[in-house]
């Protein structure tokens, strides 16, 4: 049975307790720095760098792997239309582009979000550290993955 709803219902996957929600509604403040009809970009409040941004989806996902693809789609366009300008901008020497995926991972806000950190030579931001794969282990992550992919 097909649903059928109105121009402004189907933008609206909202989550009342999602910061980020209320911030595409205009409940809460922000630096707004991009915006489409799809996808917002606003700077984090608490920045590695100046200019650090988060890039989301208007409609409430918490994890990146709930997007749909088409959205996805456009979200990834938005997040390098705001990379670039973000690196012109504080004229950085490179750019992290970072997603956090649950708990474990460090996500602290659970609507899906892109970080786009610029970066300095030298500002002291740190990546994490390397592990090794033991012998055969690596094929062995292979097989399992390619096995699951869909
Ligand atoms: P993550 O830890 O990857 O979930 O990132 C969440 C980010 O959201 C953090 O870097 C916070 O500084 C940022 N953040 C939380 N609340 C706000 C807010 N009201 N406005 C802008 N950024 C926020
Ligand atoms: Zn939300």
């Amino acid at each position: 049975m097909a649903i059928f709803l109105n121009e402004e219902a189907t933008f609206k996957r909202v989550e009342s307790d999602c910061i980020f929600c209320k911030i595409i509604q205009g409940k809460i403040p922000s630096f707004k720095v991009y915006e489409d009809d799809k996808t917002l970009a606003f700077l984090d409040i608490g920045p590695v760098n100046k200019g650090h941004a988060l890039v989301i989806p208007k409609e409430h996902y918490e994890l990146y792997m709930d997007v749909p693809e088409n959205l996805l789609l456009v979200w990834m366009a938005s997040v390098r239309k705001v990379a670039k300008a973000v690196m012109k901008a504080t004229n950085s020497d490179g750019l992290n582009i970072s997603l956090s995926m649950g708990k474990a991972a460090g996500q602290t806000v659970n609507h899906a979000h892109f970080h786009v950190i610029p970066r300095f030579e030298g500002d002291g931001f740190r990546h994490w550290p390397q592990g090794k794969y033991g012998e055969g282990e690596a094929l062995r992550y292979v097989d399992k993955i390619k096995a699951d992919l869909e």
